[in-house]
Order: C-alpha cells, then sequence, then structure tokens
C-alpha cells in the first residue's frame, strides 16, 4: 500500500526581528523621521513610518518624494537625509528593551529553540546591545542584519538566510515580527508568522499582511508562547 506523505510541523528555530520585537525602538525611530522630513515641508504622520518600518532607506525617502513632489529623491540627498535621521534618533535617547521580549527569549531557549535575529536595521547603537540584554541569544552566525542583505523586507530575502543559518527548513521555523513589511516577508518564507502588535498599527493591518497569529504586546505573546509551541510540534501538515 502506498504510504502517504505526511510532514508534521515543528519548533526548531525563531527567526526574530529587533525593532518593535526585541526594542521599544519604534517610537524613537518613527519620530526621527517624521523630524527629518517634515521640516522639508512634505506632508507626513508619525504613523505612516510604523507603517513603512522595514522599508529601505531609498524606497522610504522616495515614497514620501513621489508623493509630494512627482520624483524621487537625488542619492546624495536621500543619505544626507538618512545621516539626519540618524542623528535625530541618537538624540532622542536610550532605547529600553521591549517589556516581555525576555520571557519570550527565556522560553523559547528552554525548548532548545534556536534563537536568530533577523533585522533590516545596521544601526549599531542596538546590535553591540544584544548581548548584554539577551545574553547568548543571539551569538554570531545567527544574525542576519542589514548589511547581509540586498533586497530586505517586504523580500522573503532576510528570512530565508534566517532559515539556512539555522539549517531548518520553513515548516520548522517561525518568524516573530511587528511591522506589516516584515510580517509579509516572513509570509513569503513559507514560515509560520506570528505578528506582535507593540505599536499604534490596527491588527487588522497585520492579519492584511498574511499574520497567522496576532498578539498585542509581546507579555501578551509571552504568556501563551509555551501553548503556541506545543501547538506547532504536534501538527501535521
Ligand atoms: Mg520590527
Amino acid at each position: 500500500m502506498k504510504r502517504l506523505s505526511v510532514s508534521t510541523m515543528c519548533c526548531k528555530a525563531a527567526l526574530i526581528d529587533m525593532d518593535g520585537v526585541l526594542y521599544d525602538s519604534m517610537p524613537h525611530h518613527a519620530e526621527a523621521w517624521y523630524r527629518t522630513i517634515a521640516p522639508l515641508g512634505i506632508e507626513c504622520s508619525r504613523e505612516e513610518f510604523f507603517m513603512l518600518e522595514g522599508s529601505t532607506r531609498t524606497r522610504t525617502i522616495n515614497l514620501l518624494f513621489n508623493r509630494a513632489y512627482g520624483h524621487d529623491a537625488a542619492e546624495e540627498l536621500s543619505l544626507q537625509l538618512y545621516a539626519e535621521k540618524v542623528r535625530q534618533f541618537r538624540a532622542l535617547g536610550e532605547v529600553l528593551p521591549m517589556q516581555g521580549a525576555g520571557r519570550v527569549i527565556d522560553v523559547l531557549l528552554l525548548h532548545n529553540v534556536r534563537t536568530i535575529l533577523v533585522t533590516g536595521s545596521s544601526q549599531g547603537t542596538l546590535l553591540e546591545r544584544l548581548d548584554d540584554d539577551y545574553p547568548g541569544a543571539f551569538n554570531e552566525p545567527f544574525r542576519i542584519t542589514g548589511e547581509d542583505v540586498t533586497h530586505g523586507k517586504p523580500s522573503p530575502e532576510p528570512y530565508l538566510m534566517g532559515l539556512k543559518r539555522a539549517k531548518v527548513s520553513a515548516h520548522e521555523a517561525i518568524v516573530i515580527e511587528n511591522a506589516p513589511l516584515g510580517v509579509e516577508a516572513g509570509v513569503a518564507a513559507g514560515v509560520f508568522t506570528v505578528a506582535v502588535n507593540t505599536g499604534p498599527i490596527p491588527p487588522q493591518a497585520l492579519y492584511e499582511s498574511g499574520a497567522d497569529i496576532v498578539f498585542d504586546s509581546m507579555t501578551h505573546f509571552a504568556e501563551h508562547i509555551t501553548e503556541l509551541i506545543d501547538i506547532i510540534n504536534t501538527t501535521t501538515l
């Protein structure tokens, strides 16, 4: 008799975004972008920078320039604006680890789930702090940053690289994301994608991006993560 091919989902690796997941850094990013772009006379809101999270510098700036002027920003101006955004971000002061994130990481490590950082950011200020704030969780080579990728989110590229580093397939991992473009990237990589709504985005936007489940905070996720790992480990595809 021909055997049916059945595979089981399991949670061997967690591919984890940084801004808005491990650090409560998105209010600073959104404010820094707003303080950079609004003085140019370009109409924008802090909320839309939460929606654009994960997008590259070029894509973010060109989207705003096209809306206001109907053309892209010159590369030199784009670089100057980004330098100003980074300066504004630093001036806003220290960013704190996201409440509940430490508990999520502890539970994952307790269940022998390999934790991997997958961020579009290259911002040294936070990357350098990871070992102090989340000891043992994101050792090299288990870090994908803006330096490693060509396309960035919403392309599946960063999450596909994360799977490769962890040596697992898509149905053996989960993605933990907070932004619509990041959720799209996780879903496009074929990975079960958990969204945590740590900013002002309506939860519907995260479901519309394809999130498999949405929690309203990392603390809320921490309360349910053990249960979720158990469900995933017993799910047959
Ligand atoms: Mg994020």
